[in-house]
This record gives C-alpha cells, structure tokens and sequence, in this order.
C-alpha cells in the first residue's frame, strides 16, 4: 500500500485518556438531555495550526493523518476545551475581608450595604485608584484564572459609577485584554448600585446613566453587553428596562442580574428584553423560567456567590433544566466572592446543586460561550474553532467536582501556545 503524504500541523497533542470535545453545541448551547454531552473521545489527539483546531480523534487517527515537530504526550489526562468564564467583577481596587468577618458573625450583606459598605466601600477605592494600579491588579487575577484553566472571561464594570471611572474600569479591561493572553470580554454595569450622591434619586442616575454613560460606551466600543443589578432596593424592574433598553438602541445587548435575592421579575425581564442572559435567579419564579426557555436566554448560574454569602439556597437547577433553559457557570468574581477557579465553581456545583460534572462541564465551556455570544470561536475542539486547550492531571472527567480545593491544571494552551505548564504560568510567552 502506498503511503500517504502527512499533513504538517503546528502541534499535537495526543494520548489523552479521555479528550472531551464538546461537539455539537455551537449554533444552539446544549439543554436538556444534551446538557451532558461531552463529546467524548477515548486515547484523544488534536492537531492544532496557527492558533486553531484542525481536527480530533483518537490518537490513531491522527497519528494518520497529521505529523509536526512539536507532539505533546497528555501522558493518560483529560484534555478539554479552556474554561470560559462568563460572569465576573474584574476590575476593582482594594477588598473586603473585614466584611466577611462582620457576616459570619451575622451581620447581612444588606445591612453592610447600607452602611455605605459593601459595593459602595469598593466604589469609593476604585475611585480613587489609577488605571495603572486598576491593572496591576487585573494582571495578578488573570495570571491566577489562567493557572486554573480559564482561557477567556466576560468582565463587568460597575465599580465607579461616574461616567469617568466606568470609562477608566472599561478602559482597564481594553489594556488588560491586549497584553494579557486570558481574552476579556467586557460588560458595561453602571448599573451596579446606586452611588451615594444619588442616595433616594435612584432616577436620577438612571438617567445618567441612559443619556450620558451608555452613549459615551458605544461611541468608545469599551463593551458589548450592558448589564443591571435588577434588585429590590437597587434597580426595579421599569428602571432596569429603562437602561436595557437604551443600552440596545446603543448596540450593546442586554444581560440582567435577576433574582439574587428577591422574586422581583427579572427572569420575566431578560425574556421580555430578549437578553442573552439572565444571572444569578437564585429566587426566579417557574413562569420566569419558562419564559427564558422560550426566548432561549440563557442561565448563568453563581453558586460561588451564594456560598460566599452564606445564603443556605441553592439554585434550582434541575427544574432549570426540565425547562430547557440552557445552563452556564460562572465564577462571580468580586471583591466578596473571591473565587478566580472554575474548577471551585464545578466543586460547589456538583455538591450543592446536584449537577454532575459532565452537566458542570458543559456549563463552564460549551454553554459559557454561548453566554457571552462567542461560541463561533470557544467553548468547544471542534475544527476551526480556537485552540484553546487544557490538560487536566486526572484520568477521568469525574475528577472535577469530586477531588476539589486544589488546582488540578498541568497545561493550558491559548490559541495554539502554551501559556501554563506544570500549573505555573509562563510569563515569557508574553
Ligand atoms: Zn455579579
């Protein structure tokens, strides 16, 4: 038989005991029984060329058909797609430890808030701060979510709530983004909470925010997605449609922190406003569900941020489910929730909420990209799509969730490059 000439590719990966590819899930993010497809290829190989996948299968396979110089052995680990985060608070100056203190000795998170602490105690020192501190800090929390396996991460504003420090949080998130290999996408959250100078006029700065933020975003295309803490005592449900609304016309699509701690209506908001997503829902009503279904809105689910707020509810996730409401993860990183790993996500997930970890799996890639509208390019290996790849150092998928509270990330490749090896950043590949 006549041997077949090789086609060259950048890089392959291969011997990977299970390589999850996460297949099928680009035009539509994957729900119901197909919530935990994984995709699954036993002795897995990818062959990658200039930044993106060229093809998988088993290692036989491409073994076959593909040769380079540069043949990584997964050495028996589990290779997936990069964690996509789609839900986090990158950017603010200083912390909170001392809150966390106050509320495990019972003080609420309400009650701190209104003692102008909480959001409004991150907002005073993100005011102050340089765009140059601000960095320096997206740096180090970037380096941390890279190690743990988080390749691309939506980033809300929403911590200075003037026109200027929104537009010096956003422009943080654009220098961060350039130089750093993490990929940013950014939201624009001027409605996070209402600033102080605007204590009992919350009218007031919504109007701020519709007729001078949000044109002054667009007209700069520092976000894609404008997003509104739709909350008792923060935005109703007219004010937040108020701002979703003017944040379309600006080309800028709507996302809802919806039903964190009320049932206010703000599933029936994101479905009314056609939102890609609704966040949070820990108090989401069964017609607010059902109504995200219909409109295919999807679920980004923060279970960090519940167990971080000590909130003894969890998200009801199979009825989400039942529902066709797609499901995606999310780590809600902020200054009281300060989580950069995924992999703690799917921890808490699995046993709080009763996910499985191929459920937990699909939400953290596949169904994440769809979150933040990039599921053309990420969220799974599939050919074309971008190279964005982890070597996990366990034997089986059922690993994440089930042994937790440490990172279990040998590699991770970034757009065809190794950018963590040995769970250690490699700073000189940038
Ligand atoms: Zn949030």
């Amino acid at each position: 038989m006549r041997e077949v000439a090789r086609e060259e590719a950048d890089l392959i990966l291969e011997n990977a005991s299970e390589l999850l590819t996460l297949e099928g899930g680009t035009k539509k993010p994957l729900i119901g029984k197909r919530s935990r497809d994984l995709g699954l290829v036993k002795d897995g190989s990818i062959a990658i060329s200039r930044g993106r996948v060229v093809a998988v299968g088993t290692t036989a396979k491409i073994r076959e058909r593909f040769e380079s110089r540069k043949i990584i052995d997964a050495n028996k680990k589990v290779v997936m797609p990069g964690f996509v985060d789609p839900h986090t608070h990158l950017v603010f100056a200083g912390s909170r430890e001392d809150e966390f203190e106050m509320r495990l000795e019972g003080t609420s998170y309400m009650e701190i808030l209104l003692k102008d602490g909480g959001i409004l105690k991150t907002v005073r020192e993100t005011r102050k701060a340089s765009k140059e501190r601000l960095l320096e800090g997206c740096r180090k929390t970037l380096n941390v979510m890279l190690e743990h396996g988080t390749t691309t991460v939506e980033a809300k504003s929403g911590y200075g709530l003037t026109t200027e420090s929104e537009l010096k949080c956003l422009e943080v998130m654009r220098l961060a983004n350039e130089e750093h290999p993490v990929e940013i996408v950014p939201t624009f959250l001027g409605a996070h909470a209402v600033p102080t100078e605007y204590k009992n006029n919350t009218d007031g700065y919504v109007n701020l925010i519709t007729n001078e933020m949000i044109p002054e975003v667009a007209a700069r295309r520092l976000a894609e997605f404008c997003d509104v803490f739709c909350e008792e005592g923060v935005f109703d449900v007219e004010q937040s449609r108020r701002i979703l609304t003017q944040g379309k016309r600006y080309g800028l699509m709507p996302k809802v922190h919806a039903d964190e701690m009320t049932a206010l209506g703000g599933a029936e908001l994101a479905a009314e406003m056609q939102a890609i997503s609704a966040e949070h829902l820990l108090f989401a009503s069964e017609s607010g569900l059902k109504a995200m279904a219909e409109e295919g809105v999807i679920a980004v689910l923060l279970p960090g941020a519940s167990f971080a707020l000590m909130m003894q509810r969890h998200m009801n996730v199979k009825k989400m489910m039942e529902n066709g409401v797609p499901v995606a993860l999310g780590t809600d990183f902020n200054p009281s929730c300060w989580v950069e790993s995924q992999q703690m996500i799917i921890a808490i997930a699995c046993h709080q909420m009763r996910m499985t970890p191929s459920e937990a799996i699909v939400a953290t890639t596949m169904n994440a990209a769809h979150a933040i509208k990039r599921a053309q390019e990420l969220g799974s290996l599939e050919p074309g799509k971008r190279a964005d790849v982890l070597v996990l150092n366990v034997p089986g998928h059922r690993f994440l969730g089930y042994r937790f509270g440490v990172n279990l990330v040998d590699k991770v490749i970034k757009d065809g490059r190794i950018v963590v090896d040995g769970g250690r950043v490699l700073q000189r590949e940038w």
